[in-house]
């Protein structure tokens, strides 16, 4: 897909207008268009000015759809702003500062870890492919992203597989499975295993939600659920062991 062509899609797209694959592919290019995704952080500021506006007083349903859109790409703007910082310390020769915002950058992920999971849940979005089968959510991703997320069952373990679909983490598409424990859901975001702060394995709890991470294979997992610790901790190990 081209600039102009997903320019054309972004104001459908934010409004939830365009059918799936087109839909997809919008997403898609977001995910390795830096310019494209500025003019969705300006549509965004834009929304919000017309929200925040005193004349205008948005029915709670659609004010919650805007809210889950835009909250997509909340982490871009984050992103941004831990670059600047970035920069700022870099041009201030601080090591400290430098060490500081790497793990705000880990911190930021997972942050954005709950968000894409809650959101996922309100927006009643979890799937974009449901099946229990492996063998089917698997190749699913083929073509959509470049590179191939593990995909195994955790039946036996207590926590079967029911689908998966495309998403963002960190401005990063990545492949989200979900899997269930009782009437849970629990969201685990895949991508290759970039080199930055965010390889270093880490437990956590976000908003009430826990959040574990680790790295294998190459690959990045952060799983997120509202399961209780010790289950999460089950089910990271029974992943990571697979
Ligand atoms: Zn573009």
């Amino acid at each position: 897909m081209s600039c102009e062509q997903a320019e054309r899609d972004l104001d459908a797209y934010l409004d939830g207008e365009l059918d799936a694959g087109v839909a997809m592919t919008v997403r898609n290019h977001l995910g390795t268009c830096a310019a494209c995704r500025r003019h969705v952080v300006e549509r965004e500021a834009l929304s919000r000015l017309v929200e925040t506006a005193p004349y205008y007083s948005a029915p709670e349903r659609l004010r919650a759809r805007v809210v889950a859109q835009t909250t997509r790409f909340r982490f871009v703007r984050r992103a941004m702003m831990l670059a600047a910082a970035a920069a700022l310390a870099v041009s201030a020769g601080g090591g400290m500062m430098l060490l500081r915002s790497a793990s705000t950058f880990v911190d930021a992920i997972a942050d954005d870890a709950v968000d894409s999971h809650v959101r996922s849940l309100m927006a009643n979005h979890l799937f974009d492919v449901q099946s229990t089968d492996q063998h089917t959510v698997k190749p699913w991703f083929q073509g959509k992203l470049d590179f191939s997320p593990p995909v195994v069952d955790l039946a036996s373990n207590g926590f079967p597989l029911v689908g998966g679909r495309l998403d963002f983490l960190g401005g990063r598409p990545v492949a989200a499975l979900v899997y269930q424990r009782q009437k849970h859901a629990i969201n685990v975001f895949v991508s290759p295993e970039h080199d930055d702060a965010s390889a270093r394995a880490a437990v956590r709890s976000v908003r009430g939600f826990h959040v574990h991470h680790w790295t294998h294979g190459g690959m990045s997992f952060w799983a997120v659920s509202d399961v209780n610790d010790s289950e999460l901790t089950e089910f990271s190990r029974a992943l990571g062991a697979s």
